[in-house]
């Protein structure tokens, strides 16, 4: 009954069961749908969100951002390149890209090969800086910098750019703002006293390296204070403004006129040739202070007192320059104002008249205002005219016949000696060769070398070429040289003089007594000949001293087998003592003066009488 009872129960019940736990699993699985679903959802929200986030973001980034294919053709660009390009999201699309970098175009020309190609086929990130320009429709300039780099597949291949381009142009506004504020002077626009200083430095690094001259003109106004006081600064400030504009005009690009403070103003002349630009300025400043500036219809004279100071003359520093300029200026002030000083006063008209000179040197040597002269040597054993020795002249023009001590050391200084060295040389072998060729007795050439001349590297060669180009005899060249030319390298020397001596060309030291004197660099030096100095020969014959050292000089120059020759003798006394004591050749007024070519014919026509 009992089993009855329990089989009949248990058949609706397990049904019950079966069917609820279907239910449940059926609920439990749309539950699962649901919340998969909805998570889902809110995955895709936030990823949408996401982009959102990411498209406005380089939407309305502050930079420039276009983005290409890898054709180059443009598949997005954002607020600030349609603003910066003045072209619209339409516009911009399916443009080519290489269209767009037509505009940016770049002041010094850095830029300009940039296709899109070399990032698209390259592969490489090309950046460029705030010298580009974009000009847009609206014809503005835009200073922009930025770069183009390739986006990669995920196959390793390039499949478009992105370019990232920024607008600078305030911020290059701002940079010039803040450089003119510190290096240029508010009122007149002229660079500061800062600015000068800089340039004046790099200017005399220049003239260091080069051997030029530069000048440093300090000018104070005279009577501005008066003008201030009475007219008030804003008028004050006006008349600077136009004296500032004045002094730019009358100087060279090269040069700068800087306002170094309330009425000073300070002038840089780079790269002098001759003193007499300066001066030529500074007259010039002079001249336009004496016509009155002009004001409001009214007139105004205000003078100028200016001081100059000169790189290496007066200084070889910044400070020193501009101390010196300062000197000089307050000289001109006490001499009465309104007039220029060199700091140097005493060196005021030497160094203009030195100068003049260089000046006129470097233009005498394409002029031909160049003579030689020629004075006979003679043998003291027969009498006879052997050699002469070539001095040069300069017919300056407006001024008549300049001798060799005037102008040779200028020549020397400025390197003019070179090209006017090697016209010497041509023209006294020229002239030797035509003696020969008109029938006179071959005589030996003797011609000055410089120290300049001496310390050319190519000096064998260029004589060489002379004496070939002439058709002179290289035994009857002598050339001249110092003790202190030769002493200066003494084993470049001994090589040179080998050289030559090796072509046949004979070497003589001339002015022996002057210098070192050094008996020791006698045996040396490969030479021909000692010319015993001019101011040994003066005093024989009458003080025992020089006398005792002209025969020992004689004697041991005989013992090196070198040929003496006496110069500058002027009296019969000197010439019979030479005679006595075996000098070899005599050279001095006694015989003759040096004279020109046609002059010394004469003489030369008479030579087989002797000249003694
Ligand atoms: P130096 O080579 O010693 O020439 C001799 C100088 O003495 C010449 O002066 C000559 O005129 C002068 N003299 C000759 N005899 C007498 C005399 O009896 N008494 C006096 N008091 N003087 C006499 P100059 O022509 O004025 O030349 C001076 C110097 O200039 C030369 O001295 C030489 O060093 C240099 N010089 C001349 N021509 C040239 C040249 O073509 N090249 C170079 N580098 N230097 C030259
Ligand atoms: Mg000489
Ligand atoms: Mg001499």
């Amino acid at each position: 009954m009992l089993f009855m009872i329990e089989r009949n129960v248990s058949i609706p019940i397990l049904f019950v069961l079966i069917v609820s736990m279907i239910a449940i699993f059926l609920i439990a699985l749309l539950i699962h749908i649901l919340n998969s679903r909805n998570k889902a959802n809110k995955a895709y929200r936030e990823l949408k969100k996401h982009h959102e986030w990411l498209e406005g973001t380089v939407l309305s980034i502050g930079e420039a951002i276009i983005a290409t294919d890898e054709k180059g053709i443009v598949t997005f660009s954002n607020y600030e390149a349609q603003k910066l390009f003045s072209l619209s999201e339409k516009q911009f699309l399916n443009k080519n890209f290489d269209d767009l970098l037509d505009l940016l175009r770049d002041q010094d020309g850095k830029n300009r090969n940039i296709t899109l190609d070399i990032v698209l086929n390259k592969g490489s990130k090309f950046e460029f800086e705030g010298l580009s320009i974009i000009v847009s429709k609206d014809g503005k300039e835009y200073y922009v910098s930025g770069s183009i780099t390739p986006v990669w597949g995920e196959m390793g291949d390039i499949v478009g750019t992105v370019s990232a381009i920024k607008d600078i142009t305030e911020l290059k506004r701002n940079e010039k703002k803040i450089y003119n504020m510190e290096y240029f002077d508010s009122i007149t626009g002229l660079p500061n006293k800062m600015l000068f200083i800089d340039r004046l430095n790099i200017a005399l690094a220049n003239a260091r390296r080069n051997g030029t001259k530069l000048a440093v003109i300090l000018l104070d106004l005279d009577n501005f204070k008066t003008i201030n006081d009475t007219l008030g600064h804003a008028f004050g400030d006006r008349i600077l403004m136009q004296i500032a504009e004045k002094i730019k005009e009358l100087l060279r690009e090269a040069d700068t006129v800087a306002r170094f403070g309330g009425d000073e103003f300070i002038i840089l002349q780079p790269a002098l040739k001759d003193i007499t630009d300066i001066t030529r300025v500074a007259d010039r400043i002079l001249e336009n202070f004496r016509t009155p500036w002009i004001l409001e219809g009214r007139e105004y004279y205000i003078t100028a007192s200016m001081g100059i100071a000169v790189y290496p003359n007066d200084g070889q520093d910044e400070g020193t320059l501009v101390k010196n300029a300062d000197i000089a200026m307050y000289r001109a002030k006490d001499k009465g104002k309104n007039n220029y000083e060199l700091f140097m006063e005493s060196m005021n008209r030497k160094i203009i008249d030195k100068l003049n000179l260089e000046n006129a040197l470097r233009h005498a040597i394409g002029k031909e205002e160049f003579v030689l002269y020629y004075q006979p040597q003679v043998d003291i054993a027969s009498g006879e005219i052997i050699s002469v020795e070539a001095l040069i002249r300069w017919n300056r023009k407006g001024v008549g016949l300049v001798q060799p001590l005037e102008f040779i050391p200028i020549a020397e200084e400025s390197g003019l000696i070179i090209p006017l060295g090697e016209w010497v040389l041509k023209n006294a072998c020229r002239q030797n060769v035509n003696w020969i060729n008109s029938g006179f007795k071959p005589l030996t050439m003797a011609v000055n070398l410089s120290a300049k001349q001496f310390q050319q590297r190519d000096l064998v060669e260029m004589i060489e070429r002379i004496l070939y180009d002439t058709g002179m005899e290289p035994t009857l060249l002598e050339l001249e040289i110092t003790e202190s030319t030769a002493m200066q390298d003494i084993d470049f020397t001994v090589d040179v003089l080998r050289k030559l001596r090796e072509k046949g060309i004979r070497i003589s030291l001339d002015d022996f007594g002057t210098g070192y004197s050094s008996l020791n660099y006698l045996k040396i030096l490969p030479l021909d000949t000692l010319k015993i100095d001019k101011s040994f020969i003066h005093d024989i014959a009458s003080n025992t001293n020089e006398e005792a050292i002209a025969k020992s000089v004689i004697g041991i120059a005989h013992k090196m087998n070198l040929m003496v020759v006496a110069e500058g003798v002027e009296t019969n006394e000197q010439l019979e003592f030479l005679k006595d004591h075996m000098c070899d050749k005599v050279q001095g007024y006694l015989l003759s003066k040096p004279l020109p070519s046609d002059q010394l014919e004469k003489i030369l026509k008479k030579n087989n009488e002797q000249m003694f």
